[in-house]
């Protein structure tokens, strides 16, 4: 009897959910599809670690691994952007060329949401990509030499606002806060100390992590701690060259700062803006629970982009626990498709959340239990190793963070 072809499937995106479908699919599939995944970038990006990068701690290598390293040579990999989905014709164009498919995984991710403010597009900057973070901390020590320069601006120039009080907001923020009163003030010694001043803008009245109120009682009570200035309840209504608008309560103001750092909210990436498909909230593609897509059973969409239903209400998070756990349920379900059986349906668990302040240590909520302090800090950096997906990188960035630690003892 003649073996069926291998049925043809499309990766787009090598993030989180594409890496991990990938990955699980390479082993579920074998002989039975031919792999291909097309991302920009020829690695795999590991975000929840790069505030670390941005404060110094890790370097880039530990948070970009080449997805070359990560998947088995029978997953073919093309280094190119996407430019063009045509769901009618199953086609894709990337990199000049075009791919056909029988099954396509749509793990694009999410771009900055600047919600239609030019403004804010124009001169703050973004933090979620790799260059992000080259681009942050090389507009900060130039602030640095600026206000060394100028003693009389200092304070204004090296004013920093983080806008958005999410996890990745209030990670970031610790992180500067590290990096600009420790190794930044060090290497400008006639720069005061005071004339640091760090903002953490979020325009609901409250940090808007998923976590239990006490823990982000304690989150507040560490960065007040810091002196960082939290503006909660205060909207970003305007960003220009050295100064942001606030509108609060009692009116507008404006005050000068040489950084703005956006993070206060993503869209689903815009090559997916146009496509005929269904959407659920903020824009994201209405998958069900076996993650195929609505009237399109042959297409996947999962992570960042995807708005696939929460049994207990509404759609899941846009996080990177979501999406590892989405990845292997992607691959089973083409299994099941190319194998012509039902797709199995896809329960996510939520595993506990984490926050990591710098050397303020972290924040937990695992098993029932609230974390604060060293179990906080352990269980955090444990949960990051679990989700790094080689053993190797996991050795190298545990064996960084002993090496920051203990260089920042002997300070
Ligand atoms: C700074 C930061 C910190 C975070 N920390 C945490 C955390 O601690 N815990 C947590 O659970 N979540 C965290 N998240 C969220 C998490 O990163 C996302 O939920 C997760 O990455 C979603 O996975 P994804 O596969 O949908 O998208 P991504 O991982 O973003 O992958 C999308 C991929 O698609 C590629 N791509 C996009 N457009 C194109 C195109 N046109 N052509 C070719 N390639 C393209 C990109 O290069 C990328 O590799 C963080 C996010 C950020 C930005």
């Amino acid at each position: 009897m003649d073996m069926p072809a291998p049925a043809s499937v499309l990766i787009l995106g090598g993030g989180f959910g594409g890496l991990y479908t990938a990955l699980i699919a390479s082993r579920l599939l074998s002989g039975r599809a031919e792999l291909t995944i097309i991302d920009r970038n020829d690695y795999f990006l590991y975000t929840p670690l790069l505030f670390q990068v941005a404060g110094g701690t890790l370097e880039a290598h530990h948070v970009a691994r080449p997805l070359k390293r990560l998947l088995p040579r029978s997953v073919r990999i093309v280094r190119a952007d996407v430019t063009a989905i045509d769901v009618a014709a199953k086609q894709v164009a990337a990199g000049g060329a075009s791919f056909a498919y029988d099954y396509l995984v749509l793990a694009l991710g999410g771009v900055p949401n600047f919600y239609g403010m030019a403004t804010a597009e124009q001169h703050a900057l973004p933090f979620k990509w790799l260059p992000d973070v080259f681009h942050l901390r090389e507009h900060i020590e130039q602030r640095f030499a600026e206000a060394a320069a100028e003693p009389r601006r200092a304070r204004d120039v090296l004013r920093t606002v983080v806008t958005g009080a999410g996890c990745t907001g209030v990670e970031l923020v610790a992180e500067l806060h590290d990096w600009m009163s420790g190794p930044l003030l060090r290497q400008y010694p006639s720069i005061p100390a005071d004339a640091l001043s760090l903002v953490l803008a979020e325009a609901f009245d409250h940090l808007l992590c998923p976590m239990d109120p006490n823990l982000m009682r304690e989150a507040v009570r560490k960065l007040l701690d810091r002196r960082i200035d939290l503006r909660l309840g205060r909207f970003v209504s305007e960003v220009g060259p050295g100064w942001l608008k606030f509108r609060g309560p009692s009116g507008d103001e404006q005050v000068p700062c040489g950084t703005v750092v956006w993070t206060a909210g993503i869209k689903p990436a815009p090559i997916i803006a146009d496509l005929a498909l269904p959407r659920g909230p903020g824009g994201r593609i209405e998958v069900s629970s076996t993650l195929q897509v609505t009237g399109h059973p042959e297409i996947l969409a999962l992570g960042d982009l995807a708005a696939c239903p929460d049994p207990s209400g509404g759609v899941l998070p846009q996080t990177a626990q979501v999406t590892v756990q989405q990845g292997p349920a992607a691959a089973r379900t083409l299994a099941a498709l190319i194998a012509g059986t039902d797709p199995p349906v896809f329960r996510y668990r939520r595993k506990g959340e984490v926050v990591g302040l710098g050397r303020m240590g972290a924040l937990a909520e695992a098993f029932g239990l609230r974390l604060v302090g060293l179990p906080a800090w352990l269980f955090s950096r444990t949960v990051h190793l679990a989700r790094v997906p080689d053993w190797g990188d996991r050795v190298a960035i545990a064996l960084q963070w002993v090496k920051a630690l203990l260089e920042s003892e002997r300070r």
